[in-house]
């Protein structure tokens, strides 16, 4: 089969197969870019495969950067774009299930199509914009089928972070999962304790972001992967609610605002915690706490000038657009006249400081002075006092406290 219209993003990338090949090899457009052309989907990350080895690839091309040479990719910089050409290879032999023990360079094409994860995964794409289909992933592509290249089992095996690929490809291309292919998930699912989690981590995030994550959760349930990930081995009757508490259609905006849906979902009660096992950054911890604390916050209470100013009027959207899609009341005007009717929106706005009040009022340095200034800030943001040295020097001279 021939694409009949070439997407721009590969023919500009035309030149660079020319050049492997005129050099005496194979190359080929391989992986996500061909599967997501042939879906009609936006293309991301052209990437090419090539009978030539790295230190063959870099005498080709006058500008690359080593990134993976030994995984046999080499970064090649042309057309004022950055191309992956990685050589072909074999399956890589795992050791503990975690780390290939070695990559085996082939010069054959086919070769490295078996290793790749799924059918529809495993396409080549040629200069002629031929279609290189060797385990009838086109047939796939019709019926919407995600099936594992060669024995299912084996592959899972091989490498279990392919299940959370699996799922997140559910989700993400709305893809129903071949049963011999969920099957095999579902018996490997034990081996996703060995997989790094940071790994586990970015698949099932794309997972959640996704357009159809709730065909996605669905699938994660129903093959019990959860059981074998930090924090959600007792999951098994939330899943349910987590998907029917949101509308057909709502789509997360954010990584922050589905893991806050989560665990909200989940009812977890320490979110740091949580997600410190997910090994996330701190800024991620701090963030999805807050839109948690936030949510429950608001199940009880309404907006106030001090949510605005503490959360921020980012956070509270993110927030109500959750509750929005869970039928409940919102109202972004109110949001929106809150923050404007806010006198300071960080402590860094009050146009007083400590210093200015240690040595124009001779307050002492010391815990006096920070009450002193969170009592001015609090009053501030409470609407009733100007944000004005002369009035926040009258205000702290009427302190009974001082
Ligand atoms: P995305 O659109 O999210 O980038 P992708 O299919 O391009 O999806 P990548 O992680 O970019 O996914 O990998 C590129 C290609 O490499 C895949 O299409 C697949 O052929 C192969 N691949 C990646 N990870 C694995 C794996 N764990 N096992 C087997 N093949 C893999
Ligand atoms: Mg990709």
């Amino acid at each position: 089969m021939r694409l009949t219209n070439l997407p721009s993003e590969f023919q500009k990338a035309l030149p660079i197969l020319e050049k492997i090949k005129s050099a005496g090899y194979e190359a080929y457009f391989v992986g996500g870019s061909v599967r997501d052309a042939l879906l009609h989907r936006p293309i991301h990350d052209v990437d090419i495969a090539s009978s030539s080895y790295p230190q063959e690839t870099k005498a080709i091309f006058e500008r690359t950067v080593d990134i993976g040479i030994e995984h046999g990719t080499v970064l090649v910089l042309e057309q004022g774009s950055e191309y992956e050409v990685t050589t072909f290879r074999t399956e890589d032999v795992y050791v503990d299930y975690r780390r290939p023990s070695s990559v085996n360079f082939v010069r054959s094409l086919e070769e490295d199509l078996k290793r790749r994860d799924f059918t529809v995964n495993a396409f080549a794409l040629d200069e002629r914009a031929q279609i290189i289909d060797k385990f009838n992933g086109l047939e796939d592509l019709d019926n919407k089928l995600l099936r594992a290249v060669g024995k299912a089992e084996e592959r899972f095996n091989e490498d279990a972070l392919r299940i959370m690929r699996g799922l997140r490809f559910a989700a993400s291309l709305d893809f129903d999962i071949e049963d011999a292919t969920f099957q095999a998930m579902m018996t490997h699912a034990p081996l996703l304790e060995k997989i790094s989690i940071e790994r586990s981590f970015i698949e099932f995030d794309k997972l959640l972001t996704a357009p159809h994550w709730k065909k996605g959760v669905k699938a994660f349930k129903d093959s019990r992967a959860y059981c074998y990930l930090p924090g959600l081995e007792e999951s098994q009757d939330k899943w349910d609610e987590f998907t029917a508490a949101y509308s057909d259609d709502f789509v997360f905006s954010s990584s922050e605002q589905a893991w806050a849906a989560l665990l909200i979902a989940l009812d977890v009660p320490a979110v740091k915690p949580f997600l410190k096992k997910w090994k996330t950054s701190a800024q991620f911890q701090k963030i999805v706490d807050a839109l948690v604390s936030l949510y429950r916050f608001r199940q009880s209470e309404q907006l106030g000038l001090r949510q605005l100013y503490q959360y921020g009027r980012e956070t509270i959207e993110v927030i109500e657009e959750l509750r929005q899609a869970q039928g409940l009341a919102v109202d972004f005007e109110k949001i929106a006249e809150l923050d404007q009717s806010l006198l300071i929106h960080d402590k860094h706005d009050i146009v007083v400081n400590g210093g200015m009040l240690m040595s124009e009022l001779g307050i002492k340095p010391g815990p006096e002075l920070g009450k002193i200034l969170s009592q001015v800030e609090w009053a501030i943001v409470d609407g009733k006092l100007a944000n004005k040295k002369e009035t926040i020097f009258d205000f702290i001279a009427n302190l009974d406290s001082k």
